[in-house]
């Protein structure tokens, strides 16, 4: 966190230096990007990224949009637009954030997208099926994503029992957790780990992580087997 000194943002270990939440997703032919955080363009710079199909949003939030300007890279070396998933409330937002990119007067070198809208229906990006899970960031609808028998839900504190089977049977989750003390609209700790017991998920790595948690090598050693923090630079196959 800017300007704090406390022992978690002072660590020394790569695995406490933590950027926004985003993933990748890829498969042979297809590469996609969840959320365009504002360090989308040192992360994709971080992991050389040379391509990218598409953009999906889970929600309207600044540390999940305000990187997409940086898409504009693509749009040059790929000569085409970039295809971008959200739904209506992220769709509005991005309107209103990125007016210039909406606009009818453009000038060059601004972002090019394609903007589809996600339902609750599963979507193909290239060969990846995408099925969207709404959850709940207090109020907020959010969406967290499965593919194959991977799922990614970030910046959640409530799921309804209906968008939980479309949990049920997966290998691997990615699930939000930001501290052990609660929190008005994120998964604390032991929450996460008691949806993902509840869930009988086999394997879960947690994000979205404040510097209020601990650190990681703190707070894995406390974890208990199979369930442990996501870092920076994860990969994960299937
Ligand atoms: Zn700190
Ligand atoms: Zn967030």
């Amino acid at each position: 966190m800017i300007g704090c000194t406390c022992y978690v943002c002072s660590s020394k270990s790569e695995k406490d230096k933590r950027l926004r939440s985003s993933i990748m997703v890829q498969s042979d032919t297809t590469t996609i990007v969840v959320d365009t955080t504002p360090d989308f363009r040192t992360q994709m710079l971080r992991e050389n990224i040379r391509k990218l199909d598409a953009v999906i949003f889970t929600h309207p939030h600044k540390d999940h949009i305000a990187g997409l300007d940086d898409i504009k890279a693509f749009n040059f070396f790929q000569k085409k637009p970039m295809d971008i998933y959200a739904n209506a409330l992220t769709q509005e937002a991005l309107r209103r954030e990125f007016s210039y990119v909406f606009s009818d007067k453009k000038y060059p070198g601004i972002p090019d997208i394609t903007m589809h809208t996600i339902s609750n229906e599963t979507f193909m990006v290239g060969n990846i099926p995408v099925t969207p899970i709404l959850v709940y960031h207090l109020q907020m609808p959010v969406i967290g994503f499965r593919f194959g028998s991977f799922i990614y839900i970030t910046d959640a504190n409530r799921i309804d029992e209906t968008e939980k089977e479309k949990i049920k049977g997966s290998d691997t989750i990615v699930l939000n957790a930001l501290r052990k003390k609660e929190h008005v609209s994120h998964f604390s700790l032991q929450e996460a780990v008691d949806l993902v017991d509840e869930m009988k998920i086999p394997n879960a790595y947690f994000t979205h992580i404040s510097h209020q948690l601990g650190t990681h090598e703190e707070i894995n050693n406390e974890l208990p087997p199979n369930r442990q923090l996501a870092w920076d630079g994860l990969k994960l196959q299937f």
